[in-house]
């Protein structure tokens, strides 16, 4: 059997660009997908960041916009992360016009959506067509894999142009940013005018990319198999319910996995101690370096409970925030490292005011620092109303940070609660409650305290969620099956 061509489409990519778990994702799969020997070559937006990291880059071709305009794409090689000696290759859209300017990927630096995002997303899916179609002479995929809203115009700009027909998966990471613009965008993008109908690419009088993506794609999936059947309902569908219980046949839930080249305490360049399951105790330097570097009492016996967290409402942190005063009550330490919502950010700030030296908060994005949290930290809160799949807690799991979380979506597949029986049983992981209540919630940590005073079984919690990380190569296997059902290659 031939090796399988998959074009990986995303907004996303680990080390280069990230602000969330679909980088890490998009980052990992590659590799991991290259272990089972199926290519998958990463097509990206040409961010200052990913031209800079793309090496020996070559122009295969250019591509015609509908709205009049054409781009330039590269073919280079993207390193592995952290030294490895693989390359991923990859082609990247070269557009100083679409791609660069100052702000995020997505936002200005003011934090509002760039104008023309509508156009910027649409030319990712039209050269995604173009490289499906042969632009690139030595490389054509038999399949394109679309990841969130940003590629969600890949199936319905594949579907659009039609012979050769290319199929196409489409992975939601996340249903609640859905890629949503006005009517008057609709027009010039270059797909059927009545395409934009409640059974097409229209979401309540918007254009929706990502209800392109659910509409068009021929195989659907999400992060977890929590989340799939979750928003198939009103609570999580996020007004798409009806339109994934209707496709609930193409529709998979994989779980993600942790990237092993980046995530791994016995070689974690960002620890100051290594260490393992057996050597847990070495983790009591990560901690004391990690209370001294954000301002925290230096005092190994008080629980460090810990946040890595985009602030958002998704997150579940007013409940983290009315909690503070009861965690240094309790002796324990906060420290919180996120970004977002600005009314939260100032939220926390003035509780780490409130609590010098047991409450700490560093905002803004601090990949090292989140390692060395992971690494130091006791406890990773991850209360969130909901969660595809949720990364922080599988790097918690890994890095003996206990994990607190509530159970939805991924939180709910990944994490074992603790209690009598799991503990005997050893199966518990973590601490997990039900309800989005300050009193479930507080109970929660109360019980994880507890755990935190019973060394012995604190260690047994420890090291059975280090036992087990989710690989890489467990969801990349279930990606190959997937293609190849939908290749007919079985
Ligand atoms: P989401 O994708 O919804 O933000 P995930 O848990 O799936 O949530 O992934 C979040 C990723 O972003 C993780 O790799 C986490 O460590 C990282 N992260 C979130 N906030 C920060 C931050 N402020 N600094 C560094 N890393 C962060």
């Amino acid at each position: 059997m031939s090796e399988l061509k998959i074009l990986q489409v995303s907004a996303e990519y680990f080390p280069l660009i990230k602000t969330g778990g679909l980088a890490d994702v998009t980052g990992a799969l590659p590799g991991a997908l290259r272990a089972l020997g199926c290519e998958a070559r990463p097509l990206l937006p040409g961010f200052a960041a990913v031209l800079d990291g793309l090496q020996d880059p070559v122009e295969v071709g250019r591509c015609d916009l509908p709205w009049g305009r054409w781009v330039r794409v590269l073919r280079g090689q993207l390193p592995d992360p952290e030294g490895g000696a693989g390359h991923t290759t990859a082609y990247v859209i070269d557009s100083v016009a679409l791609y660069q300017r100052p702000g995020g990927p997505y936002e200005t630096p003011e934090r509002q959506p760039h104008p023309d995002n509508h156009q910027r997303f649409a030319a990712l899916a039209w050269v995604a067509v173009a490289l499906a179609h042969g632009l690139d002479a030595d490389w054509r995929p038999d399949l394109v894999h679309g990841h969130d809203w940003h590629a969600g115009l890949v199936p319905a700009c594949l579907k659009a142009a039609g012979p050769p027909f290319v199929p196409s998966v489409f992975t939601v990471h996340n249903l609640a940013y859905q890629g949503l613009f006005a009517r008057a965008d609709f027009d010039g993008l270059g797909l059927p005018w009545h395409w934009f109908q409640p059974d097409g690419v229209e979401f309540h009088g918007q254009l929706s990319f990502m209800k392109a993506g659910l509409h068009y794609a021929d195989r659907l999936t999400t992060v977890s198999p929590s989340y799939a059947r979750e928003i198939q309902t009103a609570e999580f569908g996020c007004g798409f319910e009806g339109l994934l219980r209707h496709r609930h046949a193409a529709l998979r839930g994989i779980l993600n996995g942790i990237d092993e080249r980046v995530w791994h305490p016995g070689r974690d360049r960002h620890l100051a101690a290594h260490y393992g399951a057996d050597s847990l105790e070495r983790r009591a330097l990560n901690k004391a370096a990690l209370q001294a570097e954000s301002g925290l009492q230096v005092c190994p016996e008080r629980p460090l409970f810990t946040v890595v967290s985009r602030l958002t409402e998704q997150k579940g942190l007013p409940l983290v925030l009315q909690a503070c005063d009861l965690l240094v009550e309790q002796g324990a330490q906060l420290l919180v490292l996120g970004s977002g919502d600005a009314g939260l950010e100032s939220a926390f700030r003035l509780k780490a005011l409130q609590h010098p030296g047991q409450i700490a908060v560093r905002l803004g994005y601090d990949e090292a620092l989140s390692h060395r949290i992971f690494g130091g930290g006791d406890v990773i809160l991850v209360p969130s109303r909901f969660e595809p799949c949720g990364l922080t807690q599988l790097y918690g799991l890994a890095y003996g940070c206990v994990p607190l979380v509530r159970r939805v979506g991924g939180l709910a597949d990944t994490v074992t609660d603790t209690d009598l029986l799991s503990l005997v049983d050893g199966s518990a992981t973590g601490v997990v409650f039900e309800r989005m209540e300050r009193g479930d919630f507080e109970y929660a940590l109360r019980r994880m305290l507890a755990l935190y005073r019973r060394p012995q079984d604190w260690r047994q919690v420890q090291r059975t969620g280090m036992a087990r990380p989710l690989h890489w190569s467990d969801a990349a296997a279930s990606y190959l099956t997937l293609y190849r059902e939908l290749l007919g290659r079985c």
